[in-house]
């Protein structure tokens, strides 16, 4: 088993998935076996809270890959098997079906699962989180029936459902205990265009405001008791107060978690058998020059390609980019960069245009850019910063500045 350096992959979520498939383009001919633990074949997430909300009738989820590249690329793909412990001295992982799995090197991409909230009544029908098909499934079907929603938390998944809901006709309240939305991710600017185009749809935000607790009625929800002790009716609650690392299975084979498991620029744990990605993996950031873990798409998929390399022995550094984007009713948002540290914004555009973007600075340098329906914007932003160079603020506000031909100034990096 050794000698055909076995893969084993824990989870088999976008990080999963993509690590599989670059094992196999980086040229790995030996063994890969992915284990899910949800009972359907891979598939994406970011539609759930989008596209497959907004629609009256649930869509089918769209798979991570098609069906035959499991065969295609000799990849074990073993569905609802969770598992259950690592021993680091025999290299075997146990699953819950009461087998046992040999690797030669494994590599934990168990994703993040919902915060749980904890206030009285949390536990009466009606409540709901999203994480997993599963999760939406359950949440499509009561909208169905529902005539005002309440979502705890203003963060991208309750702007994102909130958006879907009131598309739908529903009356939605938005409770969120900052003072604006997504402000995990946004600069001010950018979280106060959303909260004026998400109010002018309809949609309550009530910020400052947490849950004290809900309100049952025949084992029912039917009102949610904020913080400031009013009432909000409710027939349908989303909670989408954001989640934690799975770090659960690294914990207990002794490998150090911090606020996810903790991996070097390779994506290797302490362990060199073992190596961590994508929402549960805290690495040493390029960008940032601090340890980081971060809930993405790009993520998650840049880190898959990385890891591949890194198991391979073909391995620099990692230091993909950072780059989000949310797509919330007419409105898309991107970003490239991480700017919450950052200390001074500009704008490009007129917010009232609903086509801008916000350059944010850190110590004078360009750390992020947040377009919405700027594509343009956010590619060359991509180009750039990828590149680690910068633009002044007076050349990021003058509409006659070529910032796309500035980002194609020098070879841009793959
Ligand atoms: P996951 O995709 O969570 O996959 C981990 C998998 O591992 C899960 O299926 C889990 O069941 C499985 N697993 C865990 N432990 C075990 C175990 N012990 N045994 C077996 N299986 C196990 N990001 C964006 O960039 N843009 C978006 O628009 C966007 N929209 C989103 C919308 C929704 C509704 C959600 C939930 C997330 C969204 N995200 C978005 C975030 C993005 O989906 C995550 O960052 C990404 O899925 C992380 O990939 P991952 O593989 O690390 O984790
Ligand atoms: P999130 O972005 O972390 O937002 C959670 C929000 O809920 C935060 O604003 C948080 O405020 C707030 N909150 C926490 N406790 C609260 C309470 N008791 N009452 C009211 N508000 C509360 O996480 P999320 O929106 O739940 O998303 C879950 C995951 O899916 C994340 O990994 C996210 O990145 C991912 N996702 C991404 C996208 C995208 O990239 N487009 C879309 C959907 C989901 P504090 O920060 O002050 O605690």
């Amino acid at each position: 088993m050794e000698n055909m350096n076995n893969i084993v992959i824990v989870g088999n979520g976008h990080a999963g998935i993509q690590l599989a498939d670059s094992l196999r383009v980086e040229g790995h001919a030996g063994p890969i076996t992915v284990i899910g633990e949800e009972p359907h074949a891979p598939y994406q997430r970011p539609p759930l809270s989008k596209d497959y909300m907004a629609a009256g009738k649930a869509p089918q989820p769209l798979p991570l890959r098609a069906g035959k590249f499991f065969a295609d690329n000799d990849v074990d793909s073993r569905l609802g098997v969770c598992a259950t412990a690592v021993d680091r001295d025999s290299r075997t992982v146990a699953l819950d079906d009461g087998s046992r799995l040999a690797y030669s090197t494994l590599v934990l991409a168990t994703g993040a699962a919902n915060r749980e909230l904890n206030v009285p009544g949390s536990t009466v029908g009606g409540i709901h989180g999203l994480r997993t098909l599963s999760d939406a499934e359950a949440l499509h079907a009561g909208l169905d029936g529902a005539r005002s929603v309440v979502v705890i938390g203003a963060g991208f998944i309750g702007m994102e459902f909130a958006a879907a809901a009131r598309q739908r006709g529903l009356d939605v309240t938005v409770l969120e205990s900052a003072d604006r939305p997504m402000a995990r991710a946004l600069s001010p600017v950018m979280s106060a265009f959303f909260a004026g185009a998400h109010a002018r749809t309809g949609v309550k935000l009530r910020f400052g405001e947490g849950i004290a607790a809900f309100e049952g009625r025949d084992g029912r929800v039917c009102g949610a008791v904020s913080t400031t002790g009013r009432v909000y009716p409710a027939d349908l609650v989303l909670v989408g107060i954001g989640v934690v690392p799975r770090t659960e299975l690294a914990a207990s084979a002794g490998l150090a978690v911090d606020n996810g498991i903790i991996v070097d620029a390779g994506m290797r744990t302490a362990d060199p058998a073992v190596f961590a990605l994508g929402d549960c993996a805290s690495y040493p950031s390029h960008h940032t020059g601090a340890r980081t873990r971060l809930e993405s798409i790009q993520n998650a998929t840049d880190q898959a390609r990385h890891t591949a390399r890194s198991i391979l022995g073909r391995s620099e550094g990692y230091a993909g980019l950072p780059w989000f984007w949310s797509q919330q009713g007419p409105l898309k948002l991107q970003i490239a960069g991480l700017g919450q540290h950052g200390d001074e914004t500009v704008l490009r555009g007129d917010p009232a245009s609903g086509r801008f973007s916000v350059f944010c600075y850190r110590n004078g340098e360009l750390a992020a850019v947040e377009s919405v329906n700027q594509p343009a914007d956010h590619m060359a932003a991509r180009r750039l910063l990828g590149q680690g160079r910068s633009i002044s603020r007076q050349d990021a506000v003058n509409p006659d500045f070529d910032f796309k031909a500035s980002s194609r100034a020098v070879p841009a990096l793959t």
